[in-house]
């Protein structure tokens, strides 16, 4: 802070617009011009910003401010116009709102895929954010039964629902599925064999992968048939007395199509009882719900596995169970049991967070008949096809007129896909906007710049390039002014240079 308390702050228009362009060599600016970092702290408007914000964060910024304009002065790039004291004020409420702005934020999810592992699985149902809301602002009984006065176990605030709703005898929690598969497999197998189908070896997202998960575990993985065909007796054959327990994974994110068999769990479950061994499902997905009853492909419950001979199942809280993420273990007691006395539960427990969203979710399929209203995955999943092409209807004029000449806008019919490994070879009829650069040269470059800055709004909005366009899938677009009222600041293709050295 070398700058001399006479310096002067050039310049009186205050609202002119900051640039990256070097003005003309006279209105260059000299290092020593700059303010102090206290008498910039004590300019009008910043000490405005000072009186919101604190000393701390405001005068980090501005040290951080004075510190790039004196590079940009030393380089001779420094404008007059960046110094004057509307535009210094400006400058540091910029910076402040960019380091005040969370980096997990809200996106448009208009790819096409309803529960998108990268963009954050299940939207929560109201009433569990409220349930959140209320049970993490204050004190709660986690751990605490009300009735006895004594302590208690943060299971059973779900357990006795998740036995209800898939007739299971006991159920426990955990983080996510994946430390589910793991805790299971370390409290049930460690040190010993587990079998699988080498049709199953399934690989979740790269870093759940069915062969690391047993490894991390210390389960030895045995593997049985082939990548098409499994049979019963090649688990019968493989059964030794190092066998811990028969595993089946539900191959969620492929489909294994032609010459194929599987043992499914109703015929394995006697194999694996006749030997005395526990059958193990990871169902991944895990609907709680008939799905074909709401017109959408069938996906296997926990309660058809349970039913089919299963005595442990393991399934996600934010797949198609449309809850926050958690791992759900339901099946018999005693090894339900052993997986809650097993220490790594204690290192793998669900969080209060989730815990109480989780409750709230489960709650909502004791009136199934609500549940497409109040559950945002099946809301979003089971939405009529006409609501979509409205939807892409009061988009479509905003966004032409913005993207014209470059761009042309057409509604289109498209078809989604639920996301995250669940039905992965089912697609689900949807509608949204086409948009294709005008022009046969540099399409891919014009789709990329107009991706970027569909990125860059304020509510970034997320489709996906196929064909030589860029599609916009508005099955997840249920308040289309959330888009619209956002379509005026949309800049693609470079224009953002032309505005600012005009
Ligand atoms: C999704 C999935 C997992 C992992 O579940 P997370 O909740 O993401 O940890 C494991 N197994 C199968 C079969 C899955 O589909």
């Amino acid at each position: 802070m070398a700058a001399p308390k006479e310096s002067v702050v050039h310049g009186s228009q205050a609202s002119q617009h900051p640039s990256d362009t070097p003005d003309p060599d006279h209105e260059l600016v000299q290092p020593q011009q700059l303010p102090a970092l206290d008498r910039l702290l004590r300019q009008h408007g910043v000490a405005a910003l000072v009186q919101e914000h604190g000393h701390t964060l405001v005068a980090a910024e501005a040290r951080a401010l004075l510190a790039a304009l004196r590079a940009q002065a030393l380089a001779r790039t420094l404008g007059a116009a960046r110094i004057t004291a509307g535009s210094l004020a400006q400058q540091l409420e910029d910076r402040l709102r960019q380091r005040l702005a969370p980096a997990l934020r809200r996106v448009l999810n208009l790819t096409g895929t309803v529960i998108h592992t990268n963009l954050g699985r299940a939207l929560l149902p109201e009433a569990a954010l409220a349930h959140v809301r209320a049970m993490m602002a204050g004190p709660n009984n986690l751990e605490y039964d009300l009735a006895s006065g004594g302590r208690g176990d943060r299971d059973s605030i779900v357990e006795g629902l998740l036995c209800e709703l898939t007739g299971a005898e006991a159920a426990t929690v955990v983080n996510n599925n994946a430390a589910a598969v793991l805790l299971v497999l370390a409290a049930l197998a460690r040190g010993r064999q587990v079998i699988v189908s080498r049709g199953e070896l399934v690989e979740i997202g790269g870093a759940f992968r069915m062969p690391d998960v047993m490894a991390s575990a210390g389960a030895r993985l045995v593997e049985v048939g082939t990548t098409n065909r499994t049979h019963p007796h090649d688990y019968e054959h493989a059964i030794t007395g190092r066998t811990a327990l028969l595993m089946k994974v539900h191959t969620s994110n492929y489909a294994v199509q032609g010459f194929t068999r599987a043992v499914d769990e109703a015929a394995l479950a006697p194999i694996a009882h006749a030997h005395g061994l526990p059958l193990v499902t990871d169902l991944g997905s895990g609907a709680l719900i008939d799905m074909t009853a709401h017109g959408l492909p069938a996906e296997p419950t926990p309660q058809q596995m349970l039913q089919a001979g299963c005595d442990l199942v393991t399934f996600s809280g934010d797949k198609l169970l449309g809850g926050p993420q958690a791992g759900l273990i339901v099946g018999r007691k005693a090894l339900v049991d052993r997986v809650r006395k097993h220490p790594m539960k204690r290192a793998l427990r669900m969080s209060k967070l989730p815990l109480a969203a989780l409750e709230a979710t489960l709650r909502l399929y004791l009136r199934p008949e609500r549940l497409a209203r109040e559950l945002p995955t099946l809301r979003l999943l089971t939405r009529p096809l006409a609501d979509i092409e409205a939807a892409a209807r009061a988009v479509q004029p905003a966004l032409a007129a913005t993207l014209a000449p470059r761009y042309t806008v057409e509604p289109v019919a498209l078809q989604g896909q639920i996301g995250s490994g669940s039905l992965p070879v089912e697609r689900l009829p949807s509608a949204g906007l086409a948009i294709a650069p005008v022009g046969k040269t540099g399409r891919g470059r014009a789709l990329e710049q107009l991706a970027a800055a569909l990125r860059a709004l304020p509510l970034p909005v997320l489709g996906r390039i196929a064909d030589d366009r860029l599609l916009l899938d508005l099955r997840c677009l249920e308040h289309t002014d959330e888009f619209v009222n956002q379509i005026g600041l949309l800049r693609p293709t470079g224009e953002r240079q032309q505005l600012s050295s005009k």
